[in-house]
């Protein structure tokens, strides 16, 4: 093991200059400086150690041999061991044409090569020392190539200041500089420890060219003109600009809208790993598929408030309510009665009595008169303390049997959410209880961003007002410190004109483009029966959010034709779509919608459920799902939960669920751009939206930095 630092030469004073700052204990040349505190500290950090050998390389003329005794006198007047080398070239003083320039580089690559073998795992310095420009360069590039523990300059203030010229020229360096000299000049470390350059420095062009006529090593060295060496280094790295080139156009000029910025920089072998990994691939992999997804941070664009209940969820809330139930028990006798019927029904697993009695869950809300929404509701979940099967065995019927849960219609699937949404969302309890809910999930499935749907007005019929309604969501939401929350109002294409006036209202009033950072409404959804209403009728009631900038997603070409899509994007001006699952149908409109951005919202669970797709590991047969080809084609896709509670899935399921219904699969890399489309398209505003994309994006990094999702 051997310490060596090579340096270029200028005059010979840059040795002791050089090795004041390598051994201060033999030589402590800086010892009056006013930064040696900061020069130690250069040294600690570098671990600087006492060079065995310094080797100079040069040209012809570079040392004479007048600097050459000089330094030999000054090593023996020091008293240091260390060995000097000089290399220079044959005959080549002042390198002219471009051949004598590329004899050096190869004369400075060979000598850098064989240092960095010779020192056997020792200190290994190089010194730019001064000299002519074109050597130093040729240095530090052969410093990249070869790697070393670090690069050096020594440096005057003011090379040009006569008075330092002159001192430092009749300086005799056998003690420490006067602090006036010592002042200005300064050893600086421009490079910590450089490894060795993964691509340029090949093992077999180290075999081709053997010891690049570097044998015998004496003090005094002229080598041979030779640009092997240096050939081969260039071709290394024009092979490497072209892998660089073609690999960065394989994965930039693809056509799928792109990913996190950050990925690109991955190592390709890491890169080939994401994009080969493929989620959902078998029933096998499900729980580690599960457990990895989890733990990928996520965006929700499309979620119901009325659809995030699960009937375990819904008793929680009902019996959260108790005492009041009990006391509309005590002042309403029959309300008393109707709850003694259906807990006796529940008690006897009696789920056809149960039907019997309640017939239609959208009546129960008002079953007993004189009690206030959404007590009569409330009170029947109650009931069903401990008995959450039977619940969902009411809700779902024969629905409960996954296998049946297929293509039932937008109708039936809605019919679903009876039991909660605006049944149940009619007190303040309710909705900040269903709101806490909501976050409790956001937290296990590592959602980061959510935006919210829902119809404050809908709400109103327990004696709330639509304002306060609003205040409590957004309340809830503020107090989450884990996810940004945006809300978005619902406008029902079949609720009366003067509900979707009444949210249109709401919006106009509440809207707050001073507290951008804030949980607040951020847009307007168009919802519901897409043939009750058509959005070139909605424009109309539209006009006012328009004029406020709200932005608008709306639900179209779900489950009618595709013209309801271009009738959101040309009358509403849509900046999302909802579903969007008939767009495959219209080219023209298609690439209208990559040309504007306009996202589309996906809801595999929830499209599945009421339309009806091909699942191919569950071996379902029906027509493709979307997702391949609107993906293929570019567009913005974002995957989404719709109604969680009532698709019976959750924020990382729906992964799983969509690579499902993608023949081979989705892998771990597309689905990071479907967490960034989903920032992208977020409606938040754009500062806002930088901070979650930088910050989701770090996030990413730092779960494949720590290897945790492939190599469990
Ligand atoms: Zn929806």
């Amino acid at each position: 093991m051997k310490n060596i630092t090579i340096t270029t030469l200028g005059y010979w004073g840059i040795i002791p200059e050089l090795y004041g700052f390598l051994n201060p204990k033999k030589f402590n040349l800086y010892k009056n400086s006013s930064s040696l505190d900061q020069i130690d500290k250069l040294r600690e950090i570098n671990k600087i150690s006492p060079p065995d050998e310094i080797w100079f390389v040069g040209t012809s003329g570079s040392f004479g041999v007048k600097h050459t005794n000089l330094i030999k006198k000054w090593a023996e007047d020091i008293g240091i061991k260390t060995v000097f080398r000089f290399f220079k070239p044959k005959n080549i003083d002042d390198p002219q044409t471009s051949k004598e320039c590329n004899y050096m580089s190869d004369l400075i690559y060979r000598v850098v090569y064989n240092a960095s073998r010779e020192c056997k795992g020792g200190q290994f310095i190089l010194s730019l020392a001064g000299g002519r420009k074109t050597m130093s360069a040729d240095l530090q590039e052969a410093a990249n190539i070869f790697g070393c523990d670090c690069v050096i300059h020594i440096t005057s203030y003011d090379l040009d200041d006569k008075t330092l010229k002159d001192s430092l020229k009749s300086f005799d360096f056998r003690s420490p500089f006067p602090k006036t000299t010592a002042d200005l000049v300064t050893p600086i470390v421009s490079f910590t420890k450089i490894e060795k350059s993964s691509i340029l420095y090949q093992p077999h062009m180290v075999e081709k060219v053997k010891s690049f006529d570097f044998d015998k090593i004496s003090n005094e060295n002229i080598l041979p003109h030779s640009t092997k060496f240096y050939n081969l280094i260039e071709e290394e790295k024009r092979k490497a600009r072209n892998f660089i080139y073609n690999y960065s156009s394989s994965i930039f000029g693809e056509k799928r809208s792109s990913n996190f910025t950050a990925l690109y920089s991955l190592h390709p072998a890491k890169i080939e790993k994401l994009k080969m990994y493929k989620v959902g691939k078998s029933l096998k992999n499900r729980d580690k598929d599960l457990k990895i997804l989890t733990r990928i941070p996520k965006t929700e664009l499309h979620c119901h408030l009325g659809g995030v209940l699960d009937p375990i969820d819904m008793i929680k809330i009902s019996l959260s309510q108790k005492k009041e139930i009990e006391l509309y028990s005590k002042e309403n006798i029959e309300y008393k009665r109707f709850l003694k019927e259906v807990s006796n029904l529940v008690t006897a697993n009696d789920l056809d009595g149960l039907k019997r009695l309640i017939p239609d869950q959208k009546r129960l809300r008002t079953q007993i008169d004189g009690v206030k929404e959404p007590f009569n509701v409330l009170g029947f979940l109650s009931c069903f303390e401990g008995k959450e099967k039977l619940l969902e065995k009411y809700i779902f019927n024969d629905l409960t049997d996954e296998k049946n849960y297929f293509k039932i219609g937008i109708n039936k699937y809605e019919s679903l959410g009876d039991l909660q949404g605006s049944g149940m969302l009619q007190n303040e309890k309710t909705i900040r209880e269903t709101v806490k809910i909501l976050k409790s999930k956001v937290k296990e499935h590592n959602v980061r961003y959510l935006e919210l749907r829902c119809s404050p007005a809908n709400y109103t019929r327990g004696g709330l007002s639509k304002e306060s309604v609003y205040k409590f969501i957004k309340e809830e939401l503020e107090k989450d410190k884990f996810c940004k929350y945006s809300i978005i109002f619902i406008a029902s294409r079949h609720g009366k004109e003067e509900g979707i006036k009444s949210h249109v209202d709401l919006a106009s009033k509440i809207i707050d483009f001073e507290n951008r950072g804030k949980v607040q409404l951020r847009g307007f959804d168009v919802a519901g029966d897409e043939k009750a209403k058509s959005p070139k009728q909605l424009r109309e009631s539209f006009m006012p959010i328009m004029e406020e900038c709200i932005k608008i997603t709306t639900h179209a070409g779900e489950t009618v034709e595709v013209e309801s899509i271009w009738e959101a994007v040309y009358h509403l001006n849509a900046e999302r779509i909802g579903h969007g699952l008939k767009l495959e149908q219209d080219k023209k409109l298609l690439h209208h919608i990559l040309d504007r951005k306009i996202a589309i919202e996906l809801c595999p669970s929830s499209n599945y459920q009421i339309v009806g797709y091909k699942d191919f590991i569950e071996n379902r047969k029906d027509k493709i799902y979307p997702l391949t080809h609107y993906f293929n084609e570019g567009l913005k896709i974002t995957i989404n939960t719709d109604n969680p509670g009532i698709s019976r899935t959750n924020f990382t399921k729906e992964f799983l669920k969509a690579s499902q219904m993608v023949e081979g699969g989705i892998s771990l890399w597309d689905i990071f751009t479907f967490v960034r489309n989903g920032v992208k398209a977020s409606f938040l505003d754009y500062d806002n939206r930088r901070e979650l994309l930088r910050d989701i994006e770090k996030e990413i990094v730092d779960i494949i930095d720590g290897d945790i999702i492939l190599d469990e």
